[in-house]
């Protein structure tokens, strides 16, 4: 079973993502998380992110993987966890602008294919339903108002960032999302037969049954 989770910058992905993981015992694979690692390589390596062919090919050395349980998910850059050096805004600016690169992309589309097939699966980002698997069983697409999703990701973020504002937070998630969705190689889209959950009057666990329902269903069709 292949779940797809995709939708802008702090709409709940990784939360309900996880939740879905546990509930039904799938691998976790945090597609965001591998972009930010391969963001974090580049930032080591000192090369300039407007010099593609660079950026590409210290992507294609990083060895990116995700370790452990959801909730303790351990994003390993070349043996190292960097778990937490990839929640910065320089990692969260620097992963959305190498995103836009066509090879960046084949890189960790590549690497993601080959972790969905390990067994039953949950994926979020923003092209999992519509590139990287188009087949999944049930995709879904999660949004919700731009400043409740920034209100999130402050609240967030502000626990490794004291000195953040939330109207950073709310330019980060603007200036990402335009981006995300303007790029010409896989830009973040709705699939057409994915489920849109607007989570902006909805609690959390109000969400994660809307979710489980849609996939009950289709179990219970497929059985
Ligand atoms: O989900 P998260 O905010 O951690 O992702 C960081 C950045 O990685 C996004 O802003 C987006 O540019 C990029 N990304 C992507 N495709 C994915 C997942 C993330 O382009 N499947």
């Amino acid at each position: 079973m292949i779940i797809a989770i995709d939708g802008p910058s702090g709409a709940g992905k990784s939360t309900l993502g996880r939740m879905l993981a546990r509930k039904l015992n799938l691998l976790y694979i945090d597609t965001g998380a591998m972009y930010r690692a391969a963001a974090l390589a580049v930032i080591e390596s000192g090369v300039s992110t407007t010099d593609e062919d660079a950026v590409a090919d210290v992507v294609a050395r990083a060895r990116i993987n995700l370790a452990g349980d959801p909730d303790s998910l351990q994003v390993l850059l070349d043996g190292r966890n960097v778990s937490n050096k990839i929640r910065t805004e320089e990692v969260s600016q620097t992963s959305s602008v190498i995103s836009t690169i066509p090879a960046v992309r084949r890189a960790l589309v590549a690497r993601q294919r080959e972790m969905g097939k390990r067994g039953s699966v949950v994926l979020e980002g923003r092209d999992i339903g519509t590139v990287v698997f188009p087949e999944a069983d049930v995709k879904f697409f999660l949004t919700a108002r731009p400043e409740d999703r920034a209100q999130r990701r402050y609240e967030e973020d502000r626990l490794r960032e004291s000195n953040l504002t939330f109207d950073e937070t709310l330019d980060d998630i603007n200036t990402r999302d335009a981006r995300d969705s303007t790029r010409a190689d896989s830009p973040l889209r709705k699939a057409d037969d994915a489920i849109v959950i607007d989570s902006t009057e909805l609690s959390i666990e109000e969400v994660f049954a809307k979710m489980l329902s849609a996939i009950r269903e289709r179990q219970g069709r497929d059985a």
